[in-house]
């Protein structure tokens, strides 16, 4: 039964209020019957039910799985792509739809979820339907006699994992390179951000787009049903998600000699030079840490200012963080919407207390925001604090939009500073030479570096984490390596035996 969701100038229809799990073609509920809330933090109220799976469930959805594999993974390359242009299509179709259940449910602003992550998804499908068909294999000849074919296969079912920072994209990332590669999955979104990809489910089902089996949705607790679902029957782990629990991701994954990949949490250096362009840096500030309200794996969250131009920087960013339209996320003038929850809002509070516990001085923000009909939700001003590398601010991901602002003299310096640090996810550096730009993004440790720019996630760019932020790469044609076993076929094509003579010949 529909739901109409009325919120100040939106009505959204969602497909239920009391959302079951998507397992074997079927839609049920937990076999407990057990449910959690789907959290509205923008409003504070509750949207909708979600099912929390138990241990039964996730194996009834790997077992779904593992039966629809053997069809799935027959298909043609062309049938699987087809398949992934259509569901980018559908995307598109409801764009709007979808952009309003992701704001709604994760309280980020509309202009992003229309802008980029609903778009970017749908690119994300298309892209990789597009990259499947050209990747040919490959066969050489050794010598005369010898022909060595390389064959590429899918590795069976692929248990997903994704957080709530950017729910549906995650969801593109890690089902279209899985799906058209052959395999199938069992995917988990994060139970405070579970509508959306429910929602693309049911889209897919009613166009019939993928056999029955091929895609299940668990939905529940990560503590319970990721839990089962790192130690259930599967060939592979795709996490993003934090470092603590991507590492347990892993040793898991070890465990069972399966293959995991892991996108995880960062500390990125966002670097301004003397020499930047003003307005280019102040928003690059922003899209650093401010975007997604700060909830953002590579956040530029770490900003290191050139010494001699810190105080004319301050100003600007002051001025510019001041100015931000902090609001509904359903309103398109809105600029920054509410963090995720009560939760992570008082975890964002504490760490500025910590900062200032450390000495470091608050530039702008640094409280709740209550202003009126914010007073309702989860909302935080956006804060820079002034400190320094060595400060926990400085070396623990915050997860809102919290940056820590650290002086430095000179490229050595800086270089010095960004490195230190356990993550290498993102990092940025702005400057009008770009022998210098890229002088510095070579020696930082890390797996992107945006030049003049920041948070920009076009699929064919590839995405991932040095150090603790993670194994893999995503959004690039090399993760379908990682979603693929590696076939070799060597044959004899002389009439003669091979190899050395035995028996006396
Ligand atoms: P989280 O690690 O708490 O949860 C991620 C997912 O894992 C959720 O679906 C959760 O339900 C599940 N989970 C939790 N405990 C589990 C367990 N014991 N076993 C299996 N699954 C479990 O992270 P979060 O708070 O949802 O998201 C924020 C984190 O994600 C940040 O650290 C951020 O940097 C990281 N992140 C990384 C990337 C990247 O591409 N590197 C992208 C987005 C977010």
């Amino acid at each position: 039964m529909t739901a109409t969701i009325t919120r100040p100038g939106t009505e959204l229809v969602l497909s239920t209020t009391n959302y079951g799990m998507y397992i074997g073609g079927e839609w049920r509920q937990a076999s407990d019957g057990a449910t959690l809330e789907a959290f509205d933090p923008a409003h504070g109220t509750e949207l909708a039910r979600i099912a929390d799976a138990t241990k039964s469930d996730v194996d009834d959805a790997v077992a779904a799985a593992r039966s629809a594999f053997r069809g799935w993974s027959q298909t043609t390359v062309q049938a699987r792509s087809k398949a992934l242009l259509e569901i980018a299509d559908l995307i598109d179709k409801n764009s709007q739809f979808l952009a309003t259940v992701e704001s709604l449910d994760n309280g980020k602003p509309i202009r992003e979820t229309s802008a980029a992550d609903i778009p970017l998804a749908a690119d994300h499908f298309r892209y990789f339907a597009g990259c499947m068909r050209a990747d040919e294999g490959a066969a050489t000849m050794i010598d005369p006699n010898t022909l060595n074919i390389i064959l590429r296969e899918p590795l069976g079912v692929i248990g997903q994992i994704v957080p709530w920072n950017f729910p549906f994209l995650m969801a593109a990332w890690k089902l279209a390179p899985a799906l058209v590669a052959g395999n199938t999955v069992v995917f988990k979104p994060s139970s405070s951000t579970s509508l959306s990809v429910l929602e693309l489910a049911r889209l897919i089902d009613e166009a019939g787009i993928l056999p029955k089996g091929v895609l299940n949705v668990i939905t529940g607790s990560g503590g319970k049903s990721g839990e089962y679902l790192q130690h259930a029957d599967v060939d592979k782990l795709a996490f993003t998600g934090s470092t603590e629990v991507g590492r347990k991701i892993g040793l898991a994954a070890a465990e069972k000699i399966i293959p995991a990949t892991l996108e995880l949490g960062g500390k990125s250096a966002n670097v301004f030079f003397d020499d930047a362009d003003p307005q280019t840096a102040v928003n690059g500030v922003a899209m650093g840490i401010l975007f997604n309200q700060g909830q953002v794996c590579s956040a530029g969250s770490r900003i290191f200012i050139q010494q001699s131009k810190l105080d004319d920087f301050m100003g600007r960013l002051t001025d510019s963080f001041k100015k931000v339209r902090i609001g509904d996320p359903l309103d398109p003038q809105t600029e920054m919407g509410a963090q995720i929850n009560q939760a992570q809002l008082k975890k964002i509070l504490s760490y500025v207390e910590i900062g200032k516990g450390e000495g470091a001085e608050v530039a702008v923000g640094g409280q709740r925001a209550t202003e009126g009909e914010l007073a309702k939700g989860v909302f935080m001003e956006p804060t820079l604090l002034v400190g320094r590398n060595d400060m926990r601010v400085a070396r623990e991901e915050i997860f809102g939009p919290v940056g820590v602002v650290i002086p430095f003299k000179d490229e050595d310096d800086v270089v010095a500073m960004a490195n230190d640090s356990v993550y290498g996810l993102g990092g940025g550096v702005f400057s009008r030479s770009l022998e210098r730009a890229i002088r510095v993004a070579t020696r930082v440790r890390t797996g992107r570096v945006w030049v003049n720019q920041y948070n920009s996630f076009p699929a064919g760019a590839p995405f991932g984490g040095y150090k603790e932020s993670g194994i893999g790469r995503e959004t690039h044609k090399m993760i379908l390596d990682a979603y693929q076993q590696t076939k070799n076929i060597l044959v004899n094509l002389s009439d003669n035996p091979a190899g050395f003579p035995f028996a006396g010949r």
